[in-house]
């Protein structure tokens, strides 16, 4: 099946990036390739590497990044661990890295992955089939607490308690298979206006707990630094305010972690400045693009540059 998958602020993402040597590019979410390919378009001297843990993903990136040859390396890996996928190529660093959180439309239009409470499908949710639990293991096992924390945390959803506590009950008459089962337990307690952002809600605390996404960001973020060769170029694009608040900080972080007093006439501390944001404000999609493409919605573009030692 031929999957229409849009790259998000594409233009913005490519022109940032091709600002720095652009000699090699790591994008750690390669996905169906779409940015990469436009990378690649841009960049003609620029090498690719990609990573995905999604090798359905994989299967379709190289299938659209064939015409690029030789210059296009793809690799099932965690972006969490990008630095060793990096260095296992005999690279000590990279000119610029491509994180594109979130699903691609692949993962979202096939019902069989089960991210979906729009389409019937097994209570999946891993990015990666092979490795992990499912979101069906995930409700099956923890307790009302941890799924409370759950939808909480990673869902801030409001409901949080009450709808752990109506997913232990269900589970106690049936196991929850599919992502109609699921789906079912939400709406028998909420129905009207806010059925909807609750079952996105949910599906989305849900997720990222099953994939460990949060922690798969920081770890990806602090590893980033690592192998950022001096005016290389660091995008990362984030679909939710709990993405976004890490990716935010982060870069605040190394922008301004000076925390000598004002009057100092010279940093005392010891910090060294790593980035310098080469977007002050964050970008977002246009409401042309999102009326183009539902995906962009929440999108939240920001890039820096990793300023020489
Ligand atoms: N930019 C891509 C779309 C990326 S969608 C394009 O234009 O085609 C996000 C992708 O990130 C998905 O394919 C998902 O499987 C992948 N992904 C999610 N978590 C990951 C991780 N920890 N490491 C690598 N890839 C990951």
């Amino acid at each position: 099946m031929q999957h229409r998958h849009v790259p998000v602020l594409q233009e913005q993402l490519v022109e940032l990036l091709a600002r720095g040597p652009g000699e090699v590019i790591l994008d750690g979410t390669v996905g169906l390739g779409g940015h990469a390919a436009a990378l690649l378009r841009r960049l003609p001297r620029a090498r690719l590497v990609g990573l995905d843990v999604d090798r359905q993903a994989l299967a379709s990136a190289a299938a659209t990044l064939a015409p690029f040859g030789d210059r296009v390396h793809l690799v099932h890996g965690s972006y969490a661990q990008l630095d060793e996928h990096v260095h296992r190529l005999g690279l000590a660093a990279v000119s610029g890295i491509v994180l594109d959180l979130g699903l691609s439309s692949l993962q979202i239009d096939a019902a069989s992955r089960g991210f979906s409470y729009r389409a019937v499908g097994p209570l999946d949710m891993r990015m990666d089939p092979e490795h992990g639990t499912s979101a069906a293991d995930f409700l099956a096992k923890a307790t009302a607490g941890e799924i409370a924390q759950v939808l909480r945390d990673y869902g801030e959803e409001p409901l949080a308690r009450p709808l752990a506590r109506a997913i232990v009950e269900q589970r106690e008459r049936s196991p929850l298979r599919t992502t109609a089962d699921l789906a079912g337990v939400v709406e028998r307690l909420v129905s009207g206006r806010k059925r909807v952002s609750t079952l996105a809600r949910v599906f989305q605390g849900v997720r990222v707990a099953v994939n460990g996404e949060l922690e798969n960001l920081g770890n990806g973020l602090r590893r980033a630094l690592g192998v950022l060769a001096p005016g290389s170029i660091f995008a990362v694009l984030s679909y939710h305010s709990l993405e976004d608040r890490l990716v935010k900080q982060f870069f605040r972080a190394q922008v301004e972690g000076c925390t000598c007093p004002p009057d100092l006439p010279r940093c005392a501390c010891g910090f060294e400045r790593r980035f310098t944001l080469l977007t002050r404000r964050a970008l977002r999609p246009t409401p042309e693009e999102v009326a183009a493409n539902p995906r962009a919605r929440s999108a939240v573009l920001r890039v820096a540059e990793r300023v020489a030692a």
